[in-house]
């Protein structure tokens, strides 16, 4: 891939559509279409992020992201299917059939004093850039809410390799970091000090962790070396946000590469650390192996296709500790399911200061590790309500995974899925049209006698 320096933008070199490999046909239509509508309306639109990176690798990218210079009021005004979002920066979301686009309007990080007034382009109409990213004492970054220009929204963004922009006026590339160079060799670095960008935003340091496993590729050296030292910042970032990320990661179909560069760097201890210090060990002599397993197995599951659950994820993942705590619950002479609640209570408390793990989400994993002692009983204390159950797949799948090439444990789950099968093919009772819900069975009620009758007096 050749690359020219682009004479019009300083410091951004263009890559002409002669010279990268970029299909429109690879690109989303709907993408397509909004930036066709914003250049016929005079505007600067660009495909922007992870899927110029994806197209250009040949991967299929998972969405498609938009930066233009229309303000979000004026791509409101635009199309029909548009919802502003976001309190303090302002985005609009382009609803269609099944895909939803991200159009940003170009934004800027720096803010350290007061931005004059610019000129918007083609004279449309003056923009005040708002001087508003507000940063806590430790230069982390809490609002970021300021127009720039293409270059100032590029170099804002976290890694080189993620700051390409796809130019649908010439269809072509503007790199004005240093990402092509970067894509070429393999190479995750942060735009700018590492130090610096990983202070911001912490969750920077998650981010080129997944980017690294998931793209093969290797973390340049300073930004590994600022990484390994800034690990243990990485809970200052909001534990909600913490969750959703950990959660990418471990579903990226590359986990187990990812938790093994968390482990190398640091970040993982931060993040788990009596979970850290409980795999470092050994229980009655042996070392923790699940969760290595799990990870591959997770992997496997994800690159397949398959769907895992937030439950049945954390299941695999935390099922050998929490079924230790509970062994020890239990050895202290709690009965069976306060074991399970006291175990899953003691880790959800350990985990969700620094990853907070939806309270919905505790409680499925909570009785996925519960119901599972159900499926040793043949036939089962009434089999139809368990198979009926909204997580019984999931049940199921946890045993499988863990357990399933034990041979009783394996035939014990061939009947369960006999028995499901089965009651699959039943006739379904009948629903009422508009929940979808089965009617209730209504209670018969004996009719009252009338008081003062001869028989009420007894
Ligand atoms: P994927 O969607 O495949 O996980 P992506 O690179 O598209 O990867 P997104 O989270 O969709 O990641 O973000 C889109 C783009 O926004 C990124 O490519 C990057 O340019 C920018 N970005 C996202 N998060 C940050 C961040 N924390 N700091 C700076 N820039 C970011
Ligand atoms: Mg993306």
């Amino acid at each position: 891939m050749k690359k020219k320096e682009n004479p019009e933008k300083s410091g951004s070199v263009i890559i002409t559509r002669q010279e990268h490999g970029i299909s429109r046909k690879l690109m989303s239509p709907n993408a397509l279409r909004i930036l066709y509508r914003l250049k016929d309306n005079g505007y600067v639109a660009y495909l922007v992020g992870g899927c110029v990176r994806d197209l250009l690798l040949g991967r299929e990218p998972k969405d498609f992201d938009v930066v233009t210079n229309a303000t979000p009021g004026e791509v409101k005004r635009m199309f029909r299917n548009c919802r502003l979002v976001g309190r303090r920066f302002r985005l609009a979301h382009l609803h269609f059939h099944e895909e939803l686009i991200e159009v940003a309007t170009f934004r800027s990080q720096a803010a350290d004093e007061p931005k004059p007034e610019i000129e918007e382009k083609r004279g449309r109409e003056n923009r005040e850039r708002h001087p508003q990213m507000l940063m806590n004492d430790d230069g982390m970054i809490l609002r970021d809410n300021v127009y720039g220009t293409p270059e100032e929204d590029a170099l804002r963004r976290d890694f080189t390799v993620n700051a390409l922009a796809y130019d649908i006026a010439d269809f072509s590339i503007i790199d004005f970091a240093g990402g092509i160079a970067d894509l070429n060799a393999g190479i995750i670095r942060t735009i700018g000090d590492p130090a610096v960008r990983f202070q911001e935003d912490p969750v920077r340091m998650l981010r080129a962790v997944r980017f690294a496993a998931k793209l093969g590729f290797t973390m340049e050296e300073e930004t590994r070396k600022a990484l390994v030292s800034a690990a243990g910042t990485i809970v200052s970032a909001s534990p909600p946000r913490l969750y959703e990320e950990m959660l990418k990661i471990l579903l990226s179909g590359e986990g187990a590469k990812c938790c093994e560069l968390l482990r190398q760097t640091g970040l993982f201890a931060a993040l788990f650390p009596f979970f850290s210090a409980w795999l470092d060990a050994e229980s009655e002599g042996f070392p923790h192996t699940r969760f290595g397993e799990m990870l591959t197995s997770v992997d496997s599951l994800v690159q397949q296709g398959d769907t895992v659950s937030p439950p049945l994820l954390l299941a695999l993942l935390f099922g050998e500790y929490l079924e230790e705590k509970a062994a020890n619950f239990r050895a202290k002479g709690a009965p069976w399911q306060q074991s399970i609640d006291a175990a899953t209570a003691e880790f959800l408390g350990e985990v969700c200061p620094f990853v907070q793990i939806a309270n919905r989400v505790g409680l499925a994993l909570r009785e996925i590790i519960a119901q599972q002692g159900r499926l040793k009983l043949i036939p089962g204390r009434r089999p139809q309500a368990f198979i009926a159950r909204k997580d019984f797949g999931d049940i199921i799948a946890y045993c499988r995974i863990t357990r399933g090439d034990m041979k009783d444990v394996a035939a014990r789950l061939e009947w369960w899925l006999a028995e499901a099968a089965e009651q699959e093919s039943l006739p379904l009772p009948k629903r009422t049209e508009e929940t979808g819900a089965t009617p209730l069975k209504k209670k018969r009620r004996r009719r009252r006698k009338p008081h003062g009758s001869p028989q009420s007096t007894q």
